[in-house]
């Protein structure tokens, strides 16, 4: 029979039962340690009632049976670089680090497949397996901290999985422990597992169906050669028409990026990246495989960026300058410092030829709410990333707004035949939001999967589905903003 801990006590109570289970170790609960774990990427906070830092699946496994017994919700946790709140303990809970099972248990380069525990840092994967003349190909920008456990939770995408595919194209099997401590295992190294898609279902499921504990990924061979170029527009519209008219010529680089000047000015100040500073929006495309015709593309590229209004043109002569040019949009967000204290990101996708349209809306957004936005985003795939620039210091109002702001945002991408988001996940920045996309059938048919894996509701509860609470508060906020 479950027992569940008070309100208030929960606690004191939570951490005497958590130790004897699993060690003195292996449990944070002290106020200073658990303050470090209240925030993520995104800008809301809240604080858990205890931090597990499990060593293994059998620690996974009964903390898990642990907090079915006793009703404590649990929330996975990577590297903590998630922009939509997903490692936010809302309701409170157990969060549970992966800091400590992070080591690649295998590197299979036979079969081109790695198994790794969900800890191991994104960047650290493809370092491993280059010796190998492999790579990893999912490559968010946050490589350097994110986790793999974080990538496939958010089914995570970066500015190289234009032509390879999100992070659910190189999953090929996974260990997961549910809420009530079964360990299950999906698919392994073959390339199709029979019967349902179980693991594109908890690729992208956010921690709410059940906590990963080991991943089978799909290794890549490293492409022989590569093409880097760097593009300057007077206009983002310029340069948006650029983007359209290389994917519509058939080539698929490896990579088109955009970001307007708001972002070069802050690149420029932080990394030095070599960005004109006087252009109006900056494209970097990149083409990569056998070497043979990769000049061919290259040209092509050049050739349909200068048709498009391109003022200037630099290709990366050497893999230093190549390095020196990604830096710069890789250290994007991060260069917002030198703008505002505080940004908020959105994570909106519409289709390619409307990207005009909407950066125009963004544009006029920020005017209304009289806030300065930079954009930087994934542009071959339609997926925007504008970074509301702001200063949370100066009060909880300041941050409702440029949530609504945000709201705007995500409705223009819709409107435009989009989605509310691309690679960032729901967690609970967008929860609210999600009934602008899905009708009431759709989310409950929703539920009905989650509920079939976490019939208690104990795994990162408040995320994805719209909470009564929370959601009320901030769509009459919304509405009366509008
Ligand atoms: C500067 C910057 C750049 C970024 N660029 C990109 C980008 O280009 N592309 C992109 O897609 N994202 C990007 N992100 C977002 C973020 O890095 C990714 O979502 C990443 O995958 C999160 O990994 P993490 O280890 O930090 O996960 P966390 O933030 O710790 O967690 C994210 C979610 O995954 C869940 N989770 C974590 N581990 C597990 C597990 N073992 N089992 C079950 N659930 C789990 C959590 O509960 C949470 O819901 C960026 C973030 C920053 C700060």
């Amino acid at each position: 029979m479950a027992t569940p801990f008070v309100a208030g006590t929960r606690g004191a109570v939570l951490h005497r039962g958590l130790v004897d289970l699993l060690g003195e170790e292996q449990v944070l609960w002290q106020k200073h340690d658990l303050q470090l774990y209240e925030y993520d990427g995104a800008v809301d906070t809240a604080t858990p009632d205890a931090v597990v830092i499990p060593r293994d699946t059998a620690d996974v496994a009964n903390l898990a049976r642990f907090c079915s017994e006793h009703n404590v919700p649990l929330v996975p946790r990577g590297a903590g670089t998630g922009l939509s709140g997903g490692a936010i303990p809302v309701e409170g809970g157990v969060v549970v680090s992966f800091a400590r099972m992070s080591r690649i248990l295998e590197l299979d380069a036979a079969n081109l497949r790695a198994v790794v525990q969900p800890g191991l840092v994104n960047l650290h994967l493809s370092t491993a397996a280059a010796p190998h003349g492999l790579y990893f190909v999912p490559d968010p920008s946050s490589q350097k901290a994110c986790t793999i456990g974080g990538n496939v939770a958010e089914n995570s995408g970066g500015p190289h999985t234009l032509a390879y595919g999100v992070t659910t194209n190189h999953v090929t099997g996974l260990e997961i422990v549910l809420t009530d401590g079964t360990i299950v295992r999906l698919g392994g190294k073959a390339h199709e597992s029979e019967g349902y898609d179980l693991i594109g279902l908890f690729v992208g499921s956010e921690g709410t169906l059940g906590l990963i504990t080991e991943i089978t990924v799909r290794l890549s061979p490293l492409p022989e050669d590569k093409r880097t170029v760097m593009a300057a527009f007077p206009t983002m519209d310029l340069a948006s028409e650029a983007v359209s008219a290389i994917i519509a010529s058939g080539l698929v680089p490896s990579a088109i990026e955009l970001m307007d000047q708001l972002a070069t000015v802050a690149v420029e100040a932080s990394v030095g990246a070599g960005y004109p500073l006087d252009a109006g929006a900056i494209l970097l495309a990149e083409v990569d495989g056998p070497r043979d015709g990769l000049d061919d593309h290259r040209a092509r590229i050049e050739e349909l960026c200068r048709a498009n209004g391109a003022t200037s043109i630099r290709v990366a002569e050497t893999a230093l300058e190549r390095d020196r040019l990604w830096a710069g949009r890789k250290g994007a967000f991060a260069a917002m410092g030198r703008l505002a204290p505080d940004y908020y990101v959105q994570d909106g996708v519409i289709p390619r030829t409307r990207l005009p349209d909407v950066l125009r809306r963004i544009a006029e957004v920020g005017e209304r709410y009289g806030v300065r936005i930079a954009n930087v985003f994934h542009a071959g795939d339609g997926n925007l990333h504008p970074l509301i620039l702001f200063d949370g210091s100066l009060g909880p109002d300041v941050l409702r707004q440029v949530k609504a702001a945000g709201v705007e945002i995500l409705r223009a991408c819709l409107d435009a035949g989009g989605s509310i988001t691309g690679e960032h996940g729901v967690g609970m920045e967008k929860n609210c939001e999600l009934p602008l996309q899905y009708g009431p059938d759709d989310l409950a048919a929703m539920l009905h999967v989650k509920r079939a894996f976490d019939p208690a509701g104990l795994a990162n509860p408040a995320k994805i589905f719209p909470t009564p609470s929370r959601c009320r508060e901030f769509s009459l906020h919304a509405a009366r903003s509008v």
